[in-house]
């Protein structure tokens, strides 16, 4: 078993963890990008307002995309639903950015799952894993296990990471709620002081047999928020505060009745692939005069590289180098996608006798 690598990670200096920089961006813009329709059962986030009341909000749903980055890895059912809300968290958040870049989601906690990262990079790629004492889950998972106690006390950092050298925001907020959503709910309230409405969900979706083809299981999600539209903006919100063409009420008034509204949305709604995303923000909205704009794009995209596990690799000094090969060989194992890289330890080894 070679050493695992968690790209950079984009973990800053608060977990106090090593990490290796430089193979955490992500390059060019091939991902896949199937269903990037508001009508159809794909991966894509859906940007509205509500013109009536004066907030703005996004609508994702996360199908192909959400169950390659679970199912890559062999994680009991409990950190997948987890990590499977840390990635639509993530998507709602990250489609805010309005420039290139990454948007970095982390919890670092003393519960059975200790660790969690996902990362969106412009434009819409989502990787994520998370790390757990498998026995711990097992345990804590006997009738059920909620954010809370898989995650324990500890805290959710949420980081905007412009590249380029530019310099790094990150928020961080406590886990005191029972979901990750209220954590970012609890930063929006504390730290931001926009007032939002943020609900996740994920599941496994049943797909029935269709011709010769087997009926299967795959995971689903979907994310709904809503923010009242301040002059400010919010950083991880939308950031361009008040937008044109909003006739939204001074006071609160608009506010709490796009909150009640956004409320009664129900988990099947954001799950059912059969239910088109503009349909389900007019029948929650339709009072509020909901306008829909054009849906993004959200893939499952890793962006680890064979030259990027070697430019890790140039960073080791001989011993370490001896130390991971087997028979002359360095296998690493990519954290985030479980992509395997084999390297020829005699090159790190020599390089310096050169
Ligand atoms: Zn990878």
């Amino acid at each position: 078993m070679g050493p695992r690598f968690r790209g950079d990670g984009g973990c800053g200096t608060w977990l106090g963890k090593q990490h290796f920089t430089g193979l955490g961006s992500m390059d060019g813009d091939n991902g896949r990008a199937e269903g990037t329709a508001a009508d159809k059962p794909g991966d894509y986030v859906l940007p509205f307002q509500l013109e009536a009341s004066g907030a703005r909000g996004r609508l994702i749903r996360l199908g192909p995309a959400v169950d390659e980055i679970l199912t890559r890895h062999a994680y009991p059912e409990p950190v997948l639903l987890l990590l499977g809300e840390a990635v639509a968290l993530t998507a709602l958040l990250g489609a805010s950015l309005k420039f290139d870049g990454r948007l970095i989601l982390q919890t670092q906690s003393g519960g059975p799952v200790s660790f969690m990262v996902v990362q969106y990079s412009t434009p819409g790629h989502l990787r994520g894993y998370a790390a757990f004492n498998g026995d711990e889950v097992a345990k804590a998972s006997n009738g059920g296990a909620a954010a809370k106690v898989l995650l324990g006390g500890g805290q959710l950092a949420m980081t905007i990471d412009p590249g380029a050298g530019m310099e790094r925001y990150q928020g961080i907020v406590a886990l005191t709620g029972e979901t990750l959503a209220d954590a970012a709910h609890e930063y929006f309230d504390r730290s931001e002081q926009i007032p939002t409405f943020i609900r996740i969900a994920v599941a496994r979706h049943y797909t029935g047999p269709d011709g010769s083809a087997p009926g299967k299981w795959t995971w689903r999600a979907g994310g709904l928020m809503v923010q009242k539209l301040t002059a400010e903006g919010g950083r991880f919100g939308g950031g361009e505060g008040l937008a044109s063409g909003i006739t939204g009420d001074d006071d609160d008034d608009g506010w709490r009745r796009a909150l009640a509204l956004a409320a009664t949305v129900e988990d099947h709604e954001l799950l059912d692939p059969a239910l088109p995303s503009e349909r389900l923000l007019y029948r929650l909205f339709h009072e509020e005069t909901v306008r829909a704009f054009t849906a993004s794009p959200l893939a499952a995209r890793c962006g680890c590289s064979r030259e990027r596990v070697e430019a890790m690799l140039e960073r080791f000094s001989e011993d370490d180098i001896a130390d991971m090969a087997k028979d002359n060989v360095i296998a690493v194992t990519c954290e985030f996608c479980n992509r395997n890289y084999k390297f020829d330890a005699d090159r790190y080894l020599k390089r310096d006798s050169e």
